[in-house]
């Protein structure tokens, strides 16, 4: 498939960075998520890049200081650089049955479907790494020195265009080789707004089932992606809509419909929103917290109230909840525990006799604030009061400067102004 002059907008360091590569004689690309969502006039979230060099060759390019090899199923690198951390990975092409039957441990598993692969470090050309990828949307290739776009499925920007979700190759056998592409596929419907082609879909219901094989720790990865991104809601609506949900997630999925899970989801949606304008920050255990608040209310009632007492039994209702809700993916510890202290701190604010300095210097002032705000924006309340009343983290409550940050360096986001709702689903339409 020829290349074809294209001019993205893309970051001066990810240029440095694969031009850094070419000079020491590796074709490199920008690949994935970022050329989907720079054809889609979106802002990529970070930007992973393909070469030719093997994971020790780009180590040696960028020295130990600034590339690390991760993965055992999926060698990569990472590497550091202006201020940023980079997915670099070599070429792979498809593995051989032999190769990728055997999993990182060394070992066979015949209780694993056939076809699922278990070591995927089989390295190829650039050619065959595009065909090996889970759909053509995400199979494009950039290199932004030369500004040539290479689609080599041939279908990749057609597909962005008319916005369709379509595996590469035979959709059931790539949906049995990594079942984990089910729930990518669908979190490209729900966040894009994509439909699925006919063949794609159809396998997906067929195999759907199949998810339960796939690595617990990768599902979990993608839950902290999810809960990490600002489109989350939408990728838990088509998860629910496909019956995903009752796998990935299935306590919501069983509370799906009713108000305390349609309240979570409209904080949710909230959050999500004030992250995508950029009114605060994305943070993994806030999105736990604001996700868990009404089941934690319902399972308190009256006693709510009474969380800031930081009473055993509150603590132990929290973590519960929180447990149940995101079972059975397994959150880091430090982030459960970061969620149950915002939640902890949120009866605080409602309550007469708290002292607002003793609260703003908690650590998790500035998150139980946000979701404070939160809250009262979707009850309609008045936001720009208690912004008023619940200065952000570094604010003095007199006349002090507002940065915004607290001694931790923490943002606690600023007054902005009102945002707008209903962000449009789709970005803009791609350029050809
Ligand atoms: P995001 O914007 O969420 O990062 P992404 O598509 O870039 O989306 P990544 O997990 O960063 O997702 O993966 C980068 C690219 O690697 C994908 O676009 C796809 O081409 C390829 N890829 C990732 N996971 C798989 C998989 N399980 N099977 C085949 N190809 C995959
Ligand atoms: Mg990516």
């Amino acid at each position: 498939m020829p290349a074809m002059k294209h001019e993205l907008p893309v970051e001066n360091r990810v240029i440095e960075l694969i031009s850094t590569l070419q000079g020491a004689g590796f074709e490199a690309y920008i690949v994935g998520g970022a050329i989907r969502d720079l054809l889609l006039g979106r802002r990529p979230k970070d930007y992973d890049i393909s070469t030719a060099a093997t994971p020790e060759e780009v180590r040696n390019v960028f020295g130990r200081r600034s590339a690390r090899i991760i993965g055992k199923r999926f060698r990569l690198v990472h590497v550091r650089h202006g201020g940023e951390l980079f997915e670099v990975s070599t070429f792979r092409r498809a593995p051989s049955p032999e190769s990728a039957a055997v999993g990182p441990d060394g070992r066979k598993h015949e209780e694993l479907p056939e076809h699922m692969i278990l070591s995927d470090n089989s390295f190829g050309t650039a050619e065959e790494d595009a065909w090996r990828r889970d759909f053509t949307v995400n199979a494009l290739f950039y290199d932004p020195v030369r500004s040539e776009l290479i689609d080599h499925t041939g279908q990749g920007i057609d597909d962005i265009r008319s916005g369709v979700v379509r595996a590469i190759g035979n959709p059931r056998l790539r949906f049995e080789e990594d079942p984990v592409r089910m729930l990518r596929a669908l979190k490209l419907v729900g966040q894009y707004d994509f439909s699925f082609d006919a063949a794609t879909e159809n396998a997906l219901f067929a195999m759907l089932p199949l998810i339960r094989h796939a690595a617990p720790s990768r599902l979990s990865l993608e839950l902290e992606k999810i809960l990490s991104s600002s489109y989350g809601d939408k990728h838990l609506l088509a998860f629910h809509d496909y019956g995903l949900l009752e796998y990935f997630l299935p306590e919501i999925d069983t509370a799906w419909g009713s108000p305390v899970c349609e309240y979570a989801l409209n904080l949710f949606n909230e959050r999500n929103c004030r992250v995508a304008e950029g009114i605060y920050r994305n943070s993994i255990s806030l999105a736990m917290a604001t996700l868990a608040l009404p089941f934690v209310e319902q399972q308190c009632g009256s006693a709510v109230g009474t969380l800031w007492k930081n009473s055993p039994d509150a603590r132990a209702a929290i973590a519960g909840v929180l447990d149940r809700l995101f079972r059975p993916q397994t959150m880091m510890n430090r982030m459960t525990l970061s969620a149950e202290r915002v939640l902890q701190l949120q009866a605080l604010f409602g309550e007469p006799k708290s002292r607002p300095e003793q609260l703003m210097e908690s650590r998790s002032y500035a998150h139980s604030r946000e979701l404070l705000l939160i809250r009262t924006a979707v009850q309609e309340g008045d936001v720009a009061e208690l912004e008023r009343l619940w200065p952000p983290v570094g604010a003095r409550r007199r006349g002090g400067r507002n940065d915004g940050r607290n001694a931790e360096g923490e943002e606690g986001g600023g007054r902005r102004p009102r945002r707008r709702r209903h962000r449009s689903r789709r970005g803009k339409e791609p350029e050809s």
